[in-house]
């Protein structure tokens, strides 16, 4: 029987996508590490250069957060993509940071235009496991991104079964961007001692379905630092193709997910098993 999922199905396309970002390859042999602060920090250029030392492959924080409450910090807009901008003049690496929507309305009521800022910014769009299942705008993803073909961090939607969610990269390659690194970030509901239920199981799963390249995120998939370097080694076991981790200078100081933030120092560690892996 065929897939429903007809272009990221490797019944159809046995050959593995390699996404590629000038000598970075996402989904060849080395595996790669995205790593950053969950929001984008006033001293981002600073924690930018400690990631580069620390060996990140990319560089990764959101300039717009999706955030459960609106009181929460949500982002610092355009500032945070130009602030992103310098961190990867001074260090060289690639960028990712997600587009939460087409627009977002600011503090003084005007409306920015999220998705084209960070189409303009962002070597990779990273799109959030709560937009996963926003249909028309993975469709807008796609077609704004069809000429160009920038590559696109698909997050795992909050409970969406691996077919559900190659389905929603199926949206984005429909209107001509095949290139979609698939990210597993844990599913809901969560259990009582991890923010999500973990689910680099599905690893192994949606590579046997899939020739899109696998990314794990151990930071939102258990919510607790304590566990990312064991999650992270356990993850590129399964087979996956490279690792999204929040990580921060001053880890408590992050101002969003500092409870799951690791130090550059343990981020070291994880990155240096990932490239002897
Ligand atoms: C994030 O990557 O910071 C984030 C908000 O993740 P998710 O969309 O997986 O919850
Ligand atoms: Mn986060």
């Amino acid at each position: 029987m065929e897939d429903k999922y007809k272009l990221a199905s490797i019944k159809n396309h046995p050959k593995k996508t390699l996404i590629r970002l000038g000598r970075t390859v996402v989904g060849g042999d080395k595996k790669i590490i995205i790593s950053g602060p969950c929001s984008v920090e006033k001293n981002m250029v600073e924690i930018a250069q400690a990631l580069k030392k620390a060996g990140a492959d990319m560089i990764r924080a959101g300039a717009y957060k999706p955030r459960t409450s609106p009181y929460d910090p949500q982002g610092m807009g355009l500032s945070g993509l130009k602030l992103l901008e310098k961190s990867k003049q001074k260090t060289g690496l690639p960028i990712v940071t997600e587009a939460t929507g087409i627009y977002r309305v600011e503090s003084d009521g005007k409306l920015e235009k999220v998705l084209e800022n960070v189409i303009k910014y962002a070597d990779i769009i990273q799109v959030g496991a709560r937009n996963a299942q926003s249909f028309d705008f993975l469709s807008t993803i796609g077609k704004m991104t069809s000429k160009t073909k920038k590559p696109i961090l698909l997050k795992r939607g909050l409970s969406q079964t691996t077919d559900e969610f190659l389905l929603s990269a199926e949206y984005i390659m429909r209107q001509g961007n095949k290139n979609i690194i698939l990210c597993l970030r844990g599913v809901a509901p969560k259990t009582k001692e991890t923010r999500n239920t973990i689910d680099i199981e599905d690893i192994k799963i949606l590579k046997k379905k899939t020739h899109l390249p696998i990314i794990f995120d151990p930071s939102h998939a258990s919510g607790r630092r304590d566990m990312v370097e064991e999650l992270s080694r356990k993850a590129l076991d399964y087979g996956a193709d490279g690792l999204l981790i929040e990580a921060h200078t001053e880890p408590d100081k992050a101002i969003s997910d500092a409870y799951q933030t690791i130090d550059m120092k343990t981020l070291k560690r994880i990155i240096e098993f990932a490239h002897n892996h």
